[in-house]
């Protein structure tokens, strides 16, 4: 099949061999990724060092252009990406998806472009003068998942190259091809050397966070790899940004509208079919609505087609890979067996090709079910009945991870009050997951550290330095 994506791959495949990359909804060969070693890595690595201190040299305005011509580049080969993407990763054009994440990586790189960090005076009185800069930390690596691949390298790669420093990015072994065609789109406009890509598997990101000559790691993927990758960092006090797991708690109060809050509650779990960090993956709702909110997410759930991307129709699309697909089946069989409650889905179709996993919704579920006290990271929801509040914020502050959170309620300052109990980087009030250039972003606890986005997230690429006379 031809598709707008061909000229996009042809210049991103190596001439001949690489890693065969096959679309998660049909099994069919998206294309072949180039396979990067350590001493292709030592060598990005060489060169990203040596062009960072032009690029930090240029003024603060024509890295700000510059980014906004990345957005404009990006825009101009919008559909191509989003095809690529929905091919490699499944996720469907359509609904919160392909397009969607296409639209964010434009979106991200001229908001960064926009936000500044300026010099502050700390001091300036007859003690004398002190002046706080921000300078560029060097070269930064960044490692990303496999789940909202593109969108994700941009919330690295931007404020990194605002604030000066060159980028060395190593992609998810399972996504390399989106990825490296973003690159290849944004290096249309910028500069040699400034942003390159190293793809290959988990060792060459274990290399990038051990180089003496890598000085930041943004990291965004599992609490696990997080973890080794603190300890690689280690010997170098690497300046770590960690974006790790989520298993975000979500708490329907007693006065919410089950109708009126069913289809966010429903996008909020399931946006690219739960393969997201900050999506809704445990449901707690009150005795007194909980059938409601059952049937009324029942509703909306059975009427999302879920199918192979490139189908206009589909708003939900496959699991990523086998291994995801095994981890959803193990957790909602376990449901099932220990005897709760599947309302819709739990029976994939082994006929099918493709990581196919049905939208599955699980009521009458104990609060330390595997399910519920597990990051699924795929469509099943399972929904918790608790009788007071206080128990469902015990609940939803009980496990290790604190990336998202969220309530739902009719009084929004009920809600804010129960939301300030909540352990989290972001609690949401009647959406679940909706992040926002201009707002950091980060977890709490086993979900990591370091903030991204505006101009806290500026700060998290640049060296403070105080100049004291
Ligand atoms: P993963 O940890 O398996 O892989 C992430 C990246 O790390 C990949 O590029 C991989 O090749 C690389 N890697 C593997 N071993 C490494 C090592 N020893 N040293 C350095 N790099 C190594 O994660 P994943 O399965 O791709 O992503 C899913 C996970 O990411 C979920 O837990 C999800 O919640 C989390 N996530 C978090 C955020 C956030 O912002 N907090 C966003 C998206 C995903």
């Amino acid at each position: 099949m031809t598709t707008r994506t061909d000229d996009l791959l042809g210049r991103i495949q190596p001439t001949e061999g690489g890693r065969e990359i096959f679309d998660p909804a049909t099994g069919e060969l998206v294309g072949r990724a180039p396979q990067a070693s350590v001493e292709d890595l030592n060598d990005a690595v060489a060169r990203a060092k040596t062009a960072q201190p032009g690029w930090a040299a240029r003024s603060n305005d024509q890295r700000r252009s510059l980014l906004h011509a990345a957005a404009d580049a990006v825009e101009a080969h919008a559909e191509e990406l989003a095809q690529l993407l929905s091919r490699e990763q499944g996720k469907p054009l359509n609904g919160p998806n392909a397009r969607f994440e296409v639209g964010a990586c434009s979106a991200w790189l001229r908001a960064t472009a926009e936000f500044s960090l300026e010099p502050e005076v700390l001091v300036d009185d007859t003690s004398g003068r002190a002046t706080l800069h921000w300078r560029p930390l060097g070269v930064v690596g960044a490692i990303g998942p496999w789940n909202w691949p593109m969108m994700i390298s941009v919330w690295q790669i931007a404020p990194s190259l605002r604030q000066g420093n060159t980028v060395v990015i190593k992609p998810s072994g399972y996504t390399p091809l989106s990825v490296l065609a973003l690159v290849e789109v944004l290096n249309t406009v910028l500069p040699e050397n400034v942003l390159i890509p190293v793809p290959g598997r988990g060792h060459v990101g274990e290399a990038l966070s051990r180089h003496p000559d890598i000085d930041k790691i943004m990291f965004t993927g599992s609490t696990a790899t997080g973890k080794s990758i603190i300890k690689a960092a280690a010997d170098t006090v690497k300046r770590l940004t960690m974006e790790l797991g989520g298993n975000d708690a979500g708490i329907v109060l007693a006065d919410a509208d089950p109708k009126a809050i069913a289809e966010d509650l429903f996008w909020g779990a399931f946006i690219n079919t739960g393969q997201t960090c900050a999506a809704l993956k445990r449901l707690y709702v009150p005795e007194s609505i909980y059938d409601q909110v059952c049937s009324a997410l029942v509703e909306v759930a059975e009427k999302m087609p879920m199918g192979p991307g490139l189908d206009e129709a589909n708003v939900l699309g496959p699991l990523q890979n086998e291994a995801q697909w095994q981890i959803v089946d193990r957790l909602v069989t376990a449901a099932r067996d220990s005897g709760a409650r599947i309302l819709t889905g739990g029976d994939p179709d082994h006929s099918r090709s493709g990581h196919f996993y049905p939208t599955t919704l699980v009521a009458d579920i104990d609060p330390q079910n595997p399910l519920v006290v597990e990051e699924q990271f795929g469509p099943a929801l399972p929904i918790v009945k608790y009788s007071t509040v206080d128990q469902a914020i015990e609940w939803a502050n009980s496990l290790n991870e604190g990336l998202g959170s969220s309530v739902w309620s009719s009084d929004l300052d009920r809600a804010e009050e129960v939301a300030s109990q909540l352990v989290a980087g972001t609690t949401w009030i009647n959406k679940h997951g909706a992040v926002d250039p201009r707002m950091p972003f980060g977890g709490a606890r086993e979900s990591g550290f370091g903030l991204e986005f505006g101009v806290e997230g500026l700060k998290e690429v640049s060296q403070p330095h105080i100049i004291s006379r």
